[in-house]
């Protein structure tokens, strides 16, 4: 299998330290982690930040740069898109500056120029200018300061409920399929996610064999000699020379594949909709779990709680969720102890019949209790328990 990369480096800035290329499971963790957490957080205090920093153009006074670096701080903490690359803040920063002093002072484009020069953010960036960032802005109308990242949010998070969500029992039984064309029923015309993506193909030695490579880029006879090599091997490809030889022994070795797949992906828009397509196609199913109520991704259909350990807990959310089942079934006043004592006296009734010897009602009434002991320590699921004690 070829190894996956994304580059979210920012077109306008290819030499500079903002330029990303990042394998990717680093962005995109099997356990979808990222994602989950931008569907779930609160932008309403990048909103107030923005808020507060844009207040400025109204009231005359300098911007406050300090409030400017929250902002920031507020977007590397919504998704690593912005942390892995820094000029992906600057880029969605500005976007958003300028869309909005260009609905805020429509008709004034000198107005928009000072505007957006007075609090435009210049951090990881050598170009564009005031003006480039002018020229894309379309003004926004909208209430929210941040508003495209607002309809982001939500849309995904739409697109995620309808088509990947299993905890509504009448979506969870939908094929993938299925729930993609419910997906275009409800929200086909309104929003459909487009993804345009560059891809890259090319090929790269892996890291096994990279110490080899470097060693013969620096002996220059013996690289010579390989090329030469495989020159009379085109010409009489009845005789391998040793040097090739050494290479086809390494070559042999090598189980990892040299292929490189790098997606083009330059907006958190872009990565969120790679990602979520492509848990579609695998047919991936989420759920929120019982306890804390996060987005986790499900192997069984049947499972209620995700593994990680909640804010103030010392215990995972699964391990919390077996020992809650427990006492809403103790609740419900089906006890390990009650089932047993049942099954208890229905057993010794077998001794009497003569269905049951006594020696066999003794192997049975240990096997019982020890099933009990498990159940009661959170072992043993209490409905095969209870199944177990019925035959
Ligand atoms: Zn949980």
């Amino acid at each position: 299998m070829a190894a996956v990369y994304l580059n979210i480096g920012m077109s306008f800035d290819p030499m500079g330290e903002s330029y990303e290329i990042l394998p990717e499971e680093q962005i995109i963790p099997q356990t979808h982690e990222y994602l989950f957490h931008f569907l779930d957080a609160d932008l309403s205090r990048l909103e107030a930040y923005a808020k507060n920093y844009l207040s400025c153009l109204d009231s005359g006074e300098e911007a406050d740069k300090t409030v400017l670096q929250r902002i920031r701080e507020e977007l590397v903490a919504l998704h690593p898109f912005f942390r892995f690359c820094p000029a992906n803040v600057t880029d969605i920063i500005n976007r958003t500056l300028a869309s909005y002093i260009v609905g805020h002072f429509p008709s004034d484009p000198e107005r928009q120029k000072t505007a957006m020069a007075s609090v435009f953010d210049t951090k990881n960036l050598l170009l564009p200018d005031v003006a480039t960032w002018l020229e894309d802005a379309r003004g926004s109308e909208s209430e929210w300061i941040f508003a495209d990242l607002q309809v982001l949010q939500e849309r995904i998070r739409q697109w995620v409920f309808l088509a990947l969500d299993n905890t509504n029992l009448d979506l969870a039984h939908l094929t993938g399929a299925q729930r993609n064309a419910l997906y275009c029923l409800v929200y086909g015309d309104e929003y459909t996610p487009l993804l345009e993506s560059n891809v890259q193909k090319n090929m790269q030695l892996p890291y096994s064999a990279r110490a080899m490579r470097i060693g013969m880029d620096f002996d220059e006879d013996h690289k010579q000699a390989i090329l030469r090599g495989c020159g009379q091997m085109q010409k009489d490809p009845a005789v391998t020379p040793d040097c090739i030889l050494e290479l086809i022994r390494e070559a042999e070795k090598m189980t990892e594949s040299c292929e490189m797949h790098t997606y083009v992906v330059q907006s958190l828009e872009d990565l969120l909709k790679y990602e979520v397509y492509n848990m579609t196609q695998a047919e991936k199913r989420i759920k929120r779990c019982k306890n804390c109520g996060r987005y986790f991704v499900i192997d069984k259909s049947n499972v209620e709680y995700c593994d990680r350990i909640a804010a103030g807990e010392t215990k995972p959310c699964s391990e919390i969720g077996k020992s809650r089942t427990y006492e809403q079934k103790i609740a419900k006043g089906g006890t390990a102890m009650a089932l047993y004592r049942k099954a208890y006296k229905t057993h010794f009734a077998r001794i009497r019949s003569g269905t049951m010897t006594r020696e066999q009602f003794e192997a049975w009434k240990d096997e019982a209790t020890d099933k009990r002991q498990k159940v009661e320590s959170g072992i043993l699921d209490m409905d095969e328990y209870a199944t177990w004690l019925k035959k």
